[in-house]
């Protein structure tokens, strides 16, 4: 098909999924695919349509009720927006311009980037990622509206903004106001939302907000100070009324892995809003290691087998970002699908892989992402031929080490080093630990016949059956 034609086309396709937008009916969902895989010349990305389709036609699957959940929040402007910012923009034109940009470039630019503009915060929460950076630094507005700039050039459309707390940079709005073609997901600690920022939010529309949320009261208190669930309850409440899309996201310790891989967690959470649930382990890279936090291989498996079953049986989107592994082939870093950038402009492979050789208010985007050390770090990936073994930081602490020595990268907050130099045999002896485990269930689960599998699943009936709804 020609150019000129498909280009006809691709618009008559975005037209006809918005008319349908208003209009909720399983049929509906099911031609929405259809129409979907029209935007697309990306196979990854039709293969992705695809797959949603087979679910929406999957007898009791509940991706149904998730597309219908997230339709009913949201207003008919607000469905248009997102389908405009998400879809259209993040999976269609900006990989179309990703590909353009590939031929250019010889690499291709990531779908996705992680801007932490300010590390302000209200909060002192226990293990956050942040607290080694001592000082509070935060990016001046010319920089960031800059870089958000270079983003859209690159096709680079779907920008998750942390911190410190968002809610809590001055220019959090204006960078929204000004990037309309990009969809934004904001992590908040919650307590700073009100009425007024969340009507807000939704007028802007190409918005996602994720609040984060350790368990019930006492867990969350206990990881972020005494009165914050309550505050979080009255954010929910909040989000609801303006009719924000929005999720939740838990830090995942030793001391609440079971709680927030629990089917009552879950529910909770789909009866206050949220649509989707975010799991990140928490990882001893702030310069004050507790490695008494870290969820044991027991615990980082059964947060795994949880997470496939809530995907079977609930109508929330969940991602476990490590244990994901497989369905990204392994390690994302360094720009191969997304990276950081910091407070301070140090453009980092990742949010906790706290090195890098450039800082965004010296370099372009585009140098940064070709700089020496995310070029080494894209030619060594996966780091681990088991995928549930993905990270350079806890499963495979050589690769860190390496990259460090081979790239001359710099820490780039004090006591960023301690896991390398001061506590290299601790990391060394939980990789370990992990990795027997979880090659056994890369053979058993995995890997049999399908480990070059491009869209990777566990083989059917795997584990799932053991998880209890608890
Ligand atoms: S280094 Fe680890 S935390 Fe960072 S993207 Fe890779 S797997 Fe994730």
């Amino acid at each position: 098909m020609g150019k000129n034609l498909k280009a006809i086309s691709v618009q008559q396709a975005a037209r006809a999924i918005i008319r349908l937008l208003p209009m909720i009916s399983d049929n509906n969902l099911v031609r929405l695919t259809h129409l979907g895989e029209w935007l697309s010349h990306d196979p990854e990305m039709i293969r992705g349509v695809q797959k949603v389709r087979t679910l929406l036609e999957t007898p009791g699957h509940p991706a149904k009720g998730l597309f219908k959940r997230v339709l009913g929040q949201l207003s008919a402007e607000g469905r248009i927006k997102l389908f405009e910012t998400l879809f259209n923009g993040v999976l269609f034109q900006g990989a179309s311009l990703r590909d353009d940009w590939e031929k250019k470039l010889g690499f291709r630019p990531p779908c996705i980037m992680i801007l932490s503009p300010t590390l302000h915060c209200n909060l002192r929460c226990r293990g956050c990622y942040t607290l080694g950076y001592g000082t509070k630094p935060e990016l001046p507005l010319e920089v960031t509206d800059r870089l958000l700039t270079e983003c859209e050039e690159l096709g680079i459309h779907f920008i998750t903004i942390l911190g410190g707390e968002p809610l809590v940079y001055p220019h959090l709005y204006t960078l929204l106001e000004r990037h309309p073609s990009l969809f934004f997901q904001v992590y908040t600690n919650g307590t700073l939302m009100t009425p007024e920022k969340a009507r807000r939010f939704a007028e802007l529309g190409n918005v996602v907000i994720v609040v984060s949320i350790e368990g019930d009261e006492a867990e969350t208190d206990a990881w972020r100070g005494k009165g914050t669930y309550g505050k979080i309850m009255k954010a929910f409440e909040v989000l609801q009324q303006a009719r924000v899309l929005f999720g939740t996201s838990a830090t995942v310790t030793s001391q609440n892995a079971e709680m927030v891989s629990s089917f009552p967690f879950i529910d909770r959470m789909i009866t206050l809003g949220s649509m989707a649930q975010m799991y990140f382990l928490y990882i001893p890279v702030n310069g004050q290691a507790d490695f008494s936090l870290m969820v044991t291989p027991e615990q980082r498996d059964l947060l795994r087998r949880q997470v496939l079953a809530v995907r079977d049986h609930r109508p929330i989107f969940v991602i476990d970002f490590w244990n994901d592994g497989p369905y990204v082939d392994g390690c994302i870093a360094g720009a191969r699908r997304y990276f950081h950038v910091n407070a301070q402009g140090d453009v980092e492979p990742c949010v906790y892989t706290h090195i890098a050789v450039d800082n965004i208010k010296e370099k372009t985007l585009k140098e940064a992402l070709d700089s020496p050390l995310f070029r080494h770090i894209r030619a060594c990936q996966p780091h681990n031929p088991n995928h549930l073994r993905p990270c350079m930081i806890i499963d495979n602490p050589q690769v860190m080490r390496e990259v460090i020595e081979k790239t001359g990268a710099r820490f780039t907050h004090p006591g960023a080093e301690e896991i390398f130099t001061v506590h290299p045999e601790k990391m060394d002896a939980y990789a370990a630990q992990w990795g027997i485990l979880a090659d056994r269930i890369w053979r058993e689960e995995y890997s049999e016949g399908r480990a070059d599998a491009e869209y990777f699943e566990p083989r059917a009936g795997a584990s799932i059956h053991h998880v209890t709804m608890r």
